[in-house]
């Protein structure tokens, strides 16, 4: 396979600075929860997104993406608000938030390269943002990789990028993921103060693996029904007269329940709140090594998310059941939903069994046939060569 650097030597006529990389993500459990100042539980993929990059001593961003099969142009003065539009938005729309944020950044020569697959639901944007950051970060001395304050402020810059300029009103999950997980460990994210904490997640040790299924469903965040779900919550927030549905304790749900006006009000609510208390007893769970009650709680997720909040589809509901009856723990969508991806917790025994049901009842739907994976928890961002 060609690489970045040499695809960048042909596009651009001259060897890149150096090569950087930002990893996918799937969250583990936590979903629709970090818009909501709740918590999240993400893992970083061993699939990731490489930049090759050089400086230039104009204003000039020019990228070119294998994936996209196009080179964009693109003057960084002119970036802003839905410009430029598509993907370059999540490349511009970093140097563009770094700018913001007070960084002396000036035009670069990009290649893109990516092995997580695009709109699945893994996060192939935040990884995108992360690597061109990382790039940008060691490319004009803004020692944005070398602590996790720092890093912090990097995700919050390509967090900027993607609601700014490209348009998508995700959270901030993904680029915290990108740049903070570390390998054999899962990032407990709060994601109303920003503070974040190392949980051990090391499978292997239980016997068991994560099996990851690209339903391959199409999957668009800025279709309006992400903001649809952000804009009930806050509805829901209002009318109860808190900052956000994080402020609502389990133990206060059923009593906030019942104080909302509509039953679609009281189900995202209820999803919200269950959600991010299943985030913390999952910690504890996993901290046990109670990899049954981790199972349990990914199917719960799963419910709530496809009950409660909406946001599932037949393929996602598909592969959680095929694996479920093939024996793993539990099962459940990740990510933002409407199709993109599933996870399950599966004994390394089943994991062939669970992969050929789920392909199996993709088959006998005659849908376009799924892709199915292991993966163990991996490095944040970081420069590779
Ligand atoms: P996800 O982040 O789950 O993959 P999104 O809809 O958030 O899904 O982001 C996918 C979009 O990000 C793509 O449609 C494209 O615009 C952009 N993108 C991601 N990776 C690349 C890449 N390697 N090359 C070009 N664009 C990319
Ligand atoms: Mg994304």
């Amino acid at each position: 396979m060609t690489t970045a650097a040499e695809t960048h030597r042909d596009v651009f006529g001259s060897a890149p600075a150096g090569v950087w990389s930002a990893p996918g993500r799937v969250n583990l459990i936590g979903e629709h929860t970090d818009y909501n100042g709740g918590l999240a539980l993400p893992i970083a993929l061993p699939q990731r997104t490489v930049a090759a990059a050089s400086t230039r001593d104009d204003d000039l961003l020019r990228v070119h993406s294998v994936a996209a099969g196009e080179t964009l142009e693109v003057d960084l003065g002119s970036v802003g608000a839905g410009s430029p539009e598509g993907w370059g938005a999540y490349v511009a729309g970093v140097l563009w938030a770094l700018r913001e944020d007070g960084f002396a950044v000036r035009g670069m020569d990009v290649t893109v390269t990516s092995e997580v697959p695009l709109g699945a639901g893994l996060s192939s944007s935040a990884a995108l943002e992360c690597a061109v950051g990382a790039a940008a970060s060691d490319l004009f001395d803004l020692g944005l990789l070398g602590s996790d304050d720092a890093r912090g402020r990097l995700a919050r810059a390509c967090v900027r990028a993607e609601n700014e300029v490209a348009g998508a009103a995700t959270g901030g999950m993904d680029q915290s993921a990108a740049l903070l997980c570390r390998t054999g460990s899962a990032l407990l994210l709060d994601c109303r103060d920003g503070s974040t904490e190392q949980v051990p997640f090391d499978l292997a040790a239980a016997g068991l693996v994560l099996l990851v299924t690209d339903t391959r469903a199409s999957h668009s965040l800025n279709d309006g029904q992400y903001e649809a779900r952000r804009r009930a919550c806050e509805a829901a927030a209002e009318e109860l007269g808190v900052g956000s549905l994080r402020e609502v304790a389990p133990d206060g749900l059923d009593a906030a329940l019942a104080r909302l006006s509509s039953d679609e009000l009281r189900r995202r609510t209820r999803h919200v709140v269950t959600e991010i208390a299943r985030v913390r007893s999952t910690v504890e769970a996993l901290r046990a090594g109670d990899l049954d009650e981790v199972g349990r709680l990914f199917t719960a997720s799963h419910a709530s998310l496809r009950d409660d909040y909406e946001v599932s589809c037949a393929e996602l509901d598909a592969a959680v059941e095929a694996a479920e009856g093939a024996g793993a723990l539990g099962a459940r969508m990740t990510g933002g939903g409407f199709g993109g991806s599933s996870i399950a917790l599966v004994p390394e025994g089943s994991a062939a069994d669970a992969e050929a049901a789920v392909r199996a009842a993709f088959g006998a739907r005659g849908w376009t046939e799924p892709a199915c994976f292991t993966v163990t928890a991996s490095g944040p961002a970081a420069r590779d060569t």
